[in-house]
């Protein structure tokens, strides 16, 4: 019943116009912050909570605590050392305490005379001499005390042009309404598990204005039943519009690609090892799929090395041997660039064309391809993200892989998609896709954020590899390491020296790459040095690589650019400098560049020191698993998941409050709520709205 009424009641989508205060220019900067309606601001949750509600006596104070507190000023003094700053002594009847200001006016130095009564509230840090408070808001003291608040002080995340007084001001206002049923309850009450049959709009309520004495830790830690309440609704809704996703695409016609068994058979046989029983297995279900008239949406998984390639190169086979088009999409140019070589070797001599489009082709070269592209002349095509730019016109495009789609997110998937379609001369049917990673991604993780793919697994290396053996050593024991880069180029083995940096800039990587490999060139006499890093121009690059490949070069200096898929057997060990400063499963890619042939290979991590706890767990686990599924667990439980999907750079699947590694057990749950007949149709679209309608794409496609 109360639900019917909620349904009517379209309070929620009061635009945020609406509230008193807020005005055009005011809207524009809660557009940034994803705020539109009543229901965005209500659900704009405040990042951590501020206790204002009790005065905490000096000497009750931690390192790390916000607190107010309450004093008599005994001294303050502007003090001279590496900065000007301004020092108070406040004293309580337990202790003293010093404020610290680095900027300050003539007036605010006046306020604190010896005597007066102040109340301040702040961060406690360690100090020089004992506790601090580093700029605490403060307040002078009349005869009647000042009153604290009632409730939890709440902190916004904010953009420019919104002050934490304007948010809680705004929320104040839309509290009121909530508390008036401004949103409505989507989830039948008997479908939550018990312990969070909380009423959303109290669990609303709650997280906006805890009363005071509300354990903060549990807040903070996220488990509080009012945050997962939330957080359950949150997974559900990711959860919906993934399986809306996937239910669209099974409405949608594809061109259901038969076996060409004698094809298939010849280029087999030109291959100088069979398939393993994980390729052969991994195969079947690709071509099962691709025999339907509804487009296979397949993730493929597999550990570094363990021969996805192949795999792809035989679903290509069945496209284009079906006399349409293939189009095969890596993230860097180093890889699109190996694909070609790889691709090419396999199918020229069975008479078939690749075409390769990358960013950086030259005008006319890129005027040939597009036109091979176009006109079908190539049936293959391999490229970067070039290959969505609007001039390509694919030939009646029925397959799409994407290789480490770690580096792309649902979105783009989407994109490529649509431009199959778009594109070609199928009509509206739909390509199929095969999307491949080698970061293993958890169980858990998989069942949510790709919810709208099946899955397959090559869990399985080809024979004969060797595990690579890992040990961690410090900096100060470089000269060991340069010992062991000598051994080995000696035995006519190659080697990889990896530069990584924190910054993100290309160019600082590129020139870190480069001075490194100048030193190493001296220290290293008569050994062959080269350098690649991603300002080389594309040609520069494939030039090194082809003389490393062919063993004209004994050591590689590279920046994380050869983090994927290069395959060089001979290259037997690795040194990654600084690895601390990466994450496990991009470290484990790294690593999988040696260890691909049947030499013994090793791989030396040089850490710089100190090393943080964190850092050290992450190498350890490095060195203690060869398994990329164990080191992503691994990975998952130190860095959480945006790491691992890659949605750090993509800005995709940021959840407001659900964090998939604390609220796994959660996700039974979300699978057992959407299965649910309970749950209306209308029900399911208003929840993706209320969660994910700044995502319309996700959502919507
Ligand atoms: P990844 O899965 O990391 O992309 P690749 O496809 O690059 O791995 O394969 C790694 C290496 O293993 C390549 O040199 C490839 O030729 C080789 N390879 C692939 N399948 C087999 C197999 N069945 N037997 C032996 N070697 C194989
Ligand atoms: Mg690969």
């Amino acid at each position: 019943m109360s639900l019917e009424r909620g349904i009517s009641n379209n309070l929620a989508e009061l635009p945020i116009i609406t509230l008193k205060g807020v005005g055009d220019k005011f809207v524009q900067v809660l557009a940034k912050l994803h705020i539109h309606s009543l229901q965005d601001l209500l659900f704009h949750l405040p990042l951590r909570y501020q206790d204002r509600t009790r005065v905490v006596p000096i000497a009750g104070l931690t390192a790390g605590m916000d607190v107010v507190i309450e004093g008599e000023v005994s001294a303050a003094d502007i003090v001279f050392g590496r900065r000007r700053s301004l020092i108070v002594r406040i004293q309580d009847n337990s202790g003293t305490l010093t404020l610290r200001f680095f900027h300050f006016s003539a007036a605010q130095k006046s306020r604190f005379t010896p005597g007066v009564r102040i109340r301040c509230f702040g961060e406690a840090r360690r100090g020089a001499n004992g506790l601090e408070l580093y700029h605490p808001e403060t307040e002078v003291v009349g005869s009647e005390n000042a009153v604290t608040a009632d409730t939890l002080t709440p902190v916004y995340p904010l953009t420019e042009g919104v002050s934490q007084t304007r948010m809680r001001g705004l929320l104040e206002q839309a509290l009121t309404l909530l508390k008036g049923g401004a949103v409505t309850e989507l989830l039948p009450a008997e479908l939550l598990p018990k312990a969070l049959r909380y009423p959303l709009g109290d669990a609303l309520l709650y997280l906006h204005s805890p009363p005071a004495g509300t354990q903060l830790d549990q807040l903070a830690a996220g488990i509080h039943p009012a945050q997962q309440r939330l957080a359950l609704e949150e997974l559900l809704a990711h959860h919906l519009s993934l399986l809306e996703l996937r239910s669209n695409s099974a409405r949608i016609a594809a061109p259901p690609l038969p076996v060409n068994r004698s094809l298939e058979r010849d280029f087999l046989s030109r291959l100088p090892f069979s398939l393993t029983g994980a390729q052969q297995r991994v195969c079947e279900e690709i071509s099962e799929d691709l025999a339907q008239q509804t487009p296979m949406m397949r993730l493929l998984q597999g550990d570094v090395g363990a021969g996805k390639t192949l795999v792809a190169a035989l679903a290509a086979l069945k496209g284009i041997g079906a006399g349409a088009q293939v189009a095969v999409m890596a993230p860097t140019e180093i890889l699109a660039e190996q694909h070609r070589i790889n691709f090419c070797h396999w199918l020229e001599p069975l008479g078939f064309e690749v075409a390769q489009l990358t960013g950086s082709l030259k005008a006319a070269e890129r005027r040939k391809q597009l036109a091979k592209i176009s006109s079908g002349e190539a049936l293959l095509v391999v490229g970067t993200h070039a290959l969505f730019q609007d001039e390509v016109v694919f030939h009646n495009l029925v397959l799409v892989i994407i290789d480490e789609q770690h580096r792309f997110g649902v979105r783009q998937r989407l994109e490529l998609r649509e431009k199959g379609s778009a594109s070609g001369t199928t009509g509206r049917l739909q390509p199929h896709q095969l999307i491949m990673t080698a970061t293993p991604i958890p169980r858990t993780l998989a069942m949510s954020a790709f919810a709208d793919l099946d899955c397959s697994i090559i869990d399985e290396l080809p024979p004969g590899r060797q595990p690579i053996n890992t040990v961690a050593i410090s900096d100060d024991r470089r000269d060991q390491v340069m010992e062991r880069v000598q051994s080995a180029i000696g035995q006519g083995r190659q080697a990889y020296w990896v530069c990584t940096l924190i910054e993100e800039s290309e160019s600082l990587q590129a020139q870190a790459a480069e001075s490194t490999a100048e030193e190493l060139a001296e220290m290293l006499e008569g050994m062959r040095v080269a350098l690649v890093h991603g300002r080389l121009k594309p040609e520069q690059k494939e030039q090194v690589m082809s003389a490393f490949k062919a063993g004209d070069v004994d050591l590689l200096v590279a920046t994380t650019v050869i983090e994927v898929g290069v395959d060089v057997p001979n290259a037997s060990l690795m040194i990654i400098e600084n690895p601390e400063r990466l994450g496990l499963a991009q470290l484990h890619q790294l690593r999988g560049r040696v260890g691909r042939g049947s030499i013994a290979s090793h791989c030396v991590l040089l850490y710089g020191t100190p090393l943080s706890q964190n850092g050290r767990a992450r190498l350890q686990a490095l060195r203690q698993y060869s398994d990329g599924f164990a080191i992503a667990e691994e990975d998952l439980r130190l860095r959480g998941p945006g790491e691992i999907l890659g949605t750090r750079q993509t800005g995709e699947i940021q959840h407001r409050i659900a964090d998939l590694q604390r609220d796994a057990e959660l996700l039974p749950y979300v699978q057992k709520i959407a299965a649910s007949a309970k749950l209306s149709a209308g029900m399911r679209q208003r929840l993706i709205r209320r969660w994910l309608q700044n995502k319309p794409r996700f959502a919507e496609a």
